[in-house]
C-alpha cells in the first residue's frame, strides 16, 4: 500500500487487460521527493511492469513539480559549422534538404563527415529524411530536440500536457500545442515522423497513445521512441535505486519484449532496436546508492563519468543497455 495523502488509482495491465500481478519491489521518488511508497508490479499474464496503485490524473501537478527538469528553458544553440557540415553529408546520404545538388563526387567526399556524424549522434536521435520532413515530437518538454531538428531542416511541431513546457517552447518560436490526445490536436496522416523521447513510460495508457499516433502518422511514416530499459543490468541489480525507475512519474516499465508487444498490438512493427551510449543513467544510479545507503564505493564510481561510461559500454556489449531506442513502422 502507498503511504501518502495523494489520491491514487488502481489500473489493469495496458497490454493484456489482466489485473493479477506480482509485486517486484516498492520504491519512492528519489529525484524530486514526491511523497509516497509506490508498488512496482509485473503482470502475471504478459510480463509488462507497471506502478499499481499509482497517482490519479488529478495529482499530476504534484507528481510533476514546477522545477521538473525537462520543462526548464534550454539555451538556444547557434547553428555550428559542424552542423552545417553534417547537413551537407546527410544531403548526400540521407536525402536531407540543403542548397547543394547531390553529386557522386559529393557523396564520396562527404563519407568521412557522414561517419563522424553517425558516431557523434550515436546512431539514434537523427535518422534519414522521411517524406516531406514533417516531424512531431510528443511530450516535447522545453523543446530542445525540436530546436535541433529544425536546424537540420525538419518542419517541426510539438505537443506536451504541461502548460509551462508549452510556454517555454512558444517563447522560442516553436509551434507547440498543449494536450494529451494527439489525435484530437492534429490531422490524420499529417506527419512523416513522430518521436517520443522518454514519454511512453509516463502516459496513462501507452496503448491509447500509440493508437492516436498511428492515426496522425503517414502510412510510410517512422515512429521513433526511447524508454528506460527495465531489463538492463543496472535496473535488475539496483531495482528501486535505479535512476530509470523515476517513481511515480514513470508508471510503465518496458523491456525490449514488452515494448515490442505493445507496439505490435497497436499496429506497428519494430524495424530497428538500438541501445545508445548513455553512461549518465549508471552515474545517477550510483549517486542515489551513495546517498541512500551511504555507500563509499558507489560514491567513488558515481564521481567518475569515464568509469560509468565503461560500465555502460560493457553492458551494451552484452547486448542490452539502460536506454532502449526503437524505430517502428505501421503494419499495413
Ligand atoms: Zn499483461
Amino acid at each position: 500500500m502507498t503511504t501518502t495523502d495523494m489520491h491514487v488509482e488502481t489500473v489493469a495491465c495496458d497490454l493484456c487487460g489482466e489485473t493479477d500481478a506480482d509485486e517486484v519491489f516498492i520504491g519512492r521518488d528519489l529525484l524530486h521527493g514526491v511523497p509516497g511508497q509506490w508498488p512496482v508490479v509485473r503482470c502475471k499474464k504478459c510480463g509488462l511492469v507497471r506502478v499499481n496503485p499509482r497517482p490519479s490524473l488529478e495529482e499530476l501537478g504534484r507528481v510533476y513539480p514546477y522545477n521538473y527538469s525537462p520543462y526548464r528553458p534550454k539555451k538556444r544553440t547557434k547553428i555550428k559549422t559542424k552542423h552545417r557540415l553534417f547537413r551537407w553529408a546527410w544531403r548526400h546520404h540521407w536525402d536531407y534538404p540543403a542548397d547543394v545538388t547531390p553529386t557522386l563526387l559529393g557523396k564520396i567526399f562527404s563519407w568521412p563527415v557522414f561517419i563522424w556524424s553517425r558516431m557523434l549522434w550515436r546512431n539514434f536521435d537523427v535518422f534519414p529524411w522521411h517524406g516531406e520532413g514533417r516531424l512531431l515530437d510528443v511530450g516535447c518538454g522545453g523543446g530542445a530536440y525540436l530546436l535541433r531538428m529544425r536546424q537540420f531542416g525538419w518542419r517541426v511541431q510539438g505537443m506536451d500536457f504541461s502548460e509551462r513546457a508549452v510556454n517555454v517552447c512558444r517563447e522560442q518560436d516553436l509551434d507547440v500545442r498543449q494536450g494529451v490526445n494527439v489525435e484530437k490536436l492534429y490531422e490524420p496522416k499529417s506527419f512523416d515522423v513522430v518521436t517520443l523521447w522518454h514519454v511512453l513510460e509516463h502516459v496513462p495508457s501507452p496503448t491509447q497513445t500509440l493508437m492516436q499516433i498511428r492515426h496522425v502518422l503517414t502510412d510510410e511514416g517512422l515512429l521513433v521512441l526511447a524508454v528506460p530499459n527495465f531489463d538492463s543490468w543496472c535496473a535488475r541489480r539496483y531495482k528501486a535505486l535505479w535512476f530509470g525507475m523515476e517513481l511515480p512519474r514513470h508508471i510503465w516499465h518496458f523491456t525490449s519484449a514488452t515494448l515490442e508487444a505493445v507496439l505490435e498490438k497497436n499496429g506497428f512493427f519494430v524495424e530497428r532496436r538500438v541501445y545508445p551510449k548513455y553512461g549518465q543513467t549508471i552515474q545517477n544510479t550510483m549517486n542515489y546508492i551513495a546517498r541512500e545507503k551511504n555507500d563509499r564505493q558507489a560514491e567513488l564510481l558515481g564521481r567518475s563519468k569515464r568509469l560509468c561510461m565503461m560500465v555502460d559500454m560493457i553492458e551494451r556489449l552484452r547486448g542490452t543497455g539502460p536506454i532502449l531506442v526503437v524505430h517502428a513502422r505501421k503494419k499495413n
